[in-house]
């Protein structure tokens, strides 16, 4: 760290860590203002030249945002750049258009007063409906009319694009429009009064692969631009006009955690192999096509789970058996002969589909609703063409199939005696399938880990959604912030619950995967296979700290962990427990 010398007291705020790393360096406000819009007649004969100044803007707009989705979709992954999509919708949303060019016909006022007139009365008018995702639409609006209004104005250089030498932008919050604008070689780290782990800060300073701390409450009123900082993205904590004794630490701690860095990247390409010779399949769990790249770069044995509601999230019309095909089919092929687990729609409840209106409805308590396997089993046309496509790609590599949220045997054989008509109905158009193609359940409903003896008599494998398991046998909705902290991944109902299912499972040979966040943690991996966990599987980029870990330990400890962890009453010894157990052998704080 450089040896800049602050003069003021040193002050510590704690936030939420939302993008690993340390930055220290001069500080940046950004405090965001509305654009002042002019207003002024338009002169008839300049009418036509008005609104291709606004079709020029929108394209413009447009362009910027799709740019920062392409970044963050490239370096996070299809998941997080979906967050740009609303923004996206706002600059092709017709009635938008429309109505300020009729405004604008009517009134001859310049369009950015029409423009800003009307999206005003949009963000008005979605600011009072009385439903959360359409309230937050209006946020969406004010944001890119913002940008186009900056666009047709000519200020879209705003003050966050003049950062030009590398600062630590600090700011309340950052839109999406703010972050197209931020300079990439610029922004030293990020740190925002409000946030979360999800918002849009978060994610674009990941795929900026710059430290980043949210919820700082109000960092923008204790400091001012050109105090220095430190902003450590891995406890989550600012450090205004740190002290040399603080310098000194951090250089310390930044050393170590690059070094520690560098063993990830060079762990990376060896064989996953604990100390005392146990191999440990480690899977990836993806999204999309395109993340292929992903699974090759961090040498995954495999798809653990292909979560295949994107295909259907991404159109306004229910994906063809066709076009789900091909999409199985360029995944099977580009990975095989590593397994490629192919999960059926997991849908409904809170994922509203635009394809399926009419089909879906608005109920109570939608994660205890018309979802997955019970959507599919209603709706067999469309659960049978998935099917078909999984089992026509399953001769172009080496396809397994997976049912979400099985709540019983009854519902696995419903689900069976459905693949095996279209089985038959392939037969007869002489299309080829993989005639040994293995079918597993995902256990992830309590009733289904009470069950596991008797869903092993319909399949030959079972991988355990810990998320899923987790919020229902704590009655923890895991999306609900206000009880996150309940939501306890080692509580020792938990522990015991995967004992029972892997038990179970392994009395009837079947073999057991994770494919929770729990099995990408290296925190929890250990606790996972010392329980008896056969293969985990994670998002691609959390292989590294996976496998670096399986080769630091020895299966026997994990077994040993496992016995200790269960004697144990309460969620807190225990991940005392197994954090202990990775800093010992990670060798890193
Ligand atoms: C799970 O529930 O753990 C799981 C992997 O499925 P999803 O996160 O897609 O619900
Ligand atoms: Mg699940």
């Amino acid at each position: 760290m450089s040896p800049e010398k602050p003069a003021q007291k040193e002050v510590v705020v704690q936030g939420i860590a939302a993008s690993q790393g340390i930055a220290y360096g001069q500080v940046f406000v950004y405090l965001r203002s509305d654009v002042e819009v002019p207003s002024y007649q338009v002169t008839p004969e300049k009418r036509i030249e008005e609104v291709s100044r606004f079709e020029k803007a929108l394209l413009v707009t447009r362009q910027q945002i799709a740019k920062i989705q392409s970044e963050v979709e490239k370096n996070l992954g299809k998941d997080e750049s979906m967050i740009f999509d609303a923004h996206l919708l706002v600059l092709e949303d017709q009635a938008l258009i429309s109505e300020t060019i009729r405004e604008f016909e009517t009134s001859g006022a310049n369009i950015e007063t029409c423009f800003d007139q009307v999206s005003r009365r949009y963000v008005q008018a979605f600011s009072q409906i009385d439903d959360e995702y359409l309230r937050e639409r209006a946020g969406d609006i004010r944001d890119v009319a913002q940008r186009v209004l900056q666009n047709l104005l000519g200020q879209a250089e705003n003050s966050l694009a003049r950062v030009a030498e590398k600062r630590v932008v600090v700011a309340n919050d950052l839109t999406p429009s703010d972050s197209a604008s931020i300079d990439r070689g610029a922004a030293l780290a990020l740190a925002t009064d409000s946030g979360s782990k999800t918002s849009h800060t978060a994610i674009v300073a990941r795929s900026m692969k710059v430290p980043a701390v949210v919820g700082l409450h109000d960092l923008t009123r204790k400091t001012k631009t050109g105090d220095w900082m430190i902003v450590d993205g891995y406890e989550g904590l600012v450090i205004l006009n740190p002290s040399e004794q603080t310098l000194f630490r951090y250089g310390k701690i930044q050393q170590r955690k690059k070094s520690f860095e560098q063993r990830l990247i060079d762990a990376n390409r060896q064989p996953s192999v604990t100390l005392d010779g146990v191999t440990v399949p480690l899977m990836a769990n993806i999204e999309t096509v395109e993340e292929i790249a992903q699974v090759k770069e961090y040498n995954a044995a495999g798809v653990g789970l292909f979560r295949t509601e994107y295909l259907y999230l991404n159109s306004s019309i229910v994906p063809t058996e066709q076009e789900q095909f091909l999409a199985y089919k360029t995944v099977a092929e580009a990975l095989a002969p590593c397994p490629v687990v192919i999960r059926t729609l997991d849908l409904g409840g809170d994922k509203p589909v635009a394809g399926f209106t009419g089909l879906l409805f608005k109920e109570e308590n939608p994660f205890l609703g018309f979802r997955a396997i019970r959507f599919c089993l209603e709706n067999p046309a469309i659960f049978k063409d998935q099917l078909r496509a999984i089992l026509m790609a399953s001769v172009h590599g080496k396809v397994q199939l997976m049912y979400p949220m099985v709540s019983g045997a009854g519902e696995l054989a419903r689900a069976n005696a459905l693949l095996e008509e279209c089985k038959a109905e392939l037969k007869s158009r002489g299309q080829p399938y993989d005639e040994t193609l293995s079918v597993g359940a995902m256990i992830e409903i309590p009733s289904a880990a009470a069950t596991v003896d008797l869903l092993a008599r319909h399949c030959s494998f079972f991988s355990i959604g810990t998320n899923d398991l987790i919020q229902y046998l704590l009655a923890i909705d895991r999306g609900n912030d206000h009880i996150a902290h309940l939501y306890e991944p080692t509580h020792p109902a938990v522990l015991r619950t995967l004992r029972q299912i892997v038990g179970d499972a392994h009395r009837r040979n079947v073999p057991v995967g994770v494919c929770g966040e729990m099995a990408g943690d290296p925190v929890f991996a250990p606790l996972l296979l010392g329980l008896g966990v056969d293969s985990l599987s994670m998002t691609p980029s959390s292989l590294p700290q996976v496998r670096f870990l399986v080769r630091a330990m020895k299966m026997s400890e994990a077994r040993e962990l496992a016995v200790a962890a269960l004697a144990m009453d309460s969620a807190r010894e225990i991940y005392a427990l197994c954090d202990e157990f990775y800093r010992q052998r990670v060798k890193v704080d």
